[in-house]
């Protein structure tokens, strides 16, 4: 029976890894390696409701003060791993840990703006507490030009937050919808709407080709294949690259993140992978699906913990990812890759803000999405999970409950 444990990551993950390991039973050693010098948190919030203020700090945290001794748990905060051989992994700070199994949730870096000027001063990436607390400052005054490059789910989030402080705002995409990817041009219209309302400011399909800088280094503008956008502060949210490196050192097959099985086990024995970084084979997909979600870093966490101890385990659960921007909160669940030639089937009124959307493939719904309307989501994900068979007017019609829906 394996008695060490080592768990890299201060994510959700990680720490969702830690407490489930003690839930089960585990009562060998952990020791929890992360880059960052605190206690692993939660990234939600940082484009939510910490940006703008409304939740503390001590919000963010996964567990509270005092966590390491109630999951009897050995941290190294600040100090990254760097390198795992014969096991043992090595850290930055010139020590190793030996371990029996080790778990690697290293989640995700965004992506860097690949022009010239692209990581000026006055440019913010987004992903970390210290990227909150820098962008927080540059936006709380207000009044101030932001532009976001990139129109996917956190330059959305970051641009309701900035017109929040009463800054002017403008996303510029590639897209010829905000959140075209995730949600095709229909429902990312929803969005475009929404954020116009908030006068938000829209540049579709534009390439972005530097980042000028005026005669000082800092940011003063975004210049595009069609115009100069004059900037204040600039925020480029254009997706996020898997951290495999330290996988990479292990030997572990890597392919579009540290590939796992549905068990999150990588290719090398007694080495698992969960979060951001992985990329996990999916038992009802069939595929490989690389979720970057808050929700699946909670149960690819669970399933990793379960495996590590010799437990039958498997993420097989629908994938689902909130938003919550402005007055809109939405929960979507399914599998976006199905989702791309689908139909779209609106239950509800688009325009009245409260409706739920499903993608149907022939008689199957593969996604949904509630907008507004709570409590709704497991209905939605039985749809998916079962592959009931429906019909389309049914699905529609708000009068018939989505539970009588068999
Ligand atoms: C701003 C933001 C908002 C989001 N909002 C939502 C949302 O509304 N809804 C939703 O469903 N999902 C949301 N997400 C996605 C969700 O937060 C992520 O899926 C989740 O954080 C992934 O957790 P993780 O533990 O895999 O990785 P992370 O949270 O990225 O944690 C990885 C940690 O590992 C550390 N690390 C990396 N390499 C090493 C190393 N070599 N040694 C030691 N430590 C290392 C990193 O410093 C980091 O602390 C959001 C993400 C962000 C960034």
């Amino acid at each position: 029976m394996p008695t060490r444990f080592v768990v890299i990551g201060g994510g959700l993950a990680a720490a969702t890894a830690v407490s489930e390991l003690r839930s089960l039973g585990f009562d060998g050693a952990i020791d929890l390696v992360a880059a960052e010098p605190r206690r692993p948190y939660e990234r939600p919030p940082l484009s939510k409701g910490y940006l703008t203020g409304a939740d503390d700090r001590e919000s963010v945290f996964v567990h509270a003060e005092g966590w390491e001794a109630e999951y009897d748990v050995t941290p190294h905060l600040g100090v990254a791993a760097r390198g795992i051989a014969e096991g043992r992994v090595e850290l930055d700070d010139g020590t190793s840990l030996a371990f029996d199994q080790i778990l690697i949730a290293t989640g995700a870096t965004p992506r860097p703006l690949p022009v010239p000027g692209g990581d000026a001063p006055g440019v913010h990436t987004f992903r970390t507490l210290d990227d909150a607390d820098a962008l927080r400052a540059s936006l709380a005054e207000g009044g101030r030009r932001v532009v976001c490059v990139g129109s996917g789910w956190i330059g959305l989030e970051l641009a309701a937050a900035a017109r929040g402080y009463g800054n002017e705002v403008t996303v510029v995409t590639r897209s010829r919808a905000p959140l075209a990817a995730a949600l095709g041009d229909e429902m990312g219209g929803v969005f475009r709407e929404l954020h116009e309302d908030h006068g938000v400011t829209f540049l579709l399909e534009r390439q972005v080709l530097a980042i000028e800088t005026g005669s000082g280094d800092s940011a003063t503008g975004v210049r595009t294949d069609r115009e100069l956008v004059p900037a204040d502060v600039v925020i480029v949210g254009i997706g996020a690259v898997p951290d495999t490196e330290l996988a990479e050192t292990a030997g572990a097959a890597i392919d579009g993140g540290i590939l796992v099985d549905e068990s999150m086990r990588t290719s090398v024995e007694g080495i698992f992978a969960a979060g951001d970084a992985a990329n996990a084979f999916h038992p009802v997909l069939g595929a490989r699906l690389r979720s970057e979600h808050w929700a699946n870093a909670i149960a690819s966490g669970k399933v990793a913990a379960a495996s590590m101890l010799g437990r039958d385990a498997a993420l097989d659960d629908v994938p689902y990812f909130f938003t919550d921007q402005y007055d809109l909160g939405m929960e979507y669940s399914g599998y976006a890759p199905l989702a791309d030639d689908a139909e779209v089937v609106v239950r509800g009124d688009r325009r009245s803000g409260e409706f739920i959307a499903f993608w149907v493939q022939g008689d199957r719904v593969v996604a949904g999405m509630n907008v507004n309307i709570w409590d709704v989501q497991y209905q939605v994900q039985r749809l998916i999970r079962d592959r009931v068979a429906v019909d389309r007017t049914q699905l529609a019609d708000s009068a018939i409950d989505l539970a009588s829906i068999a």
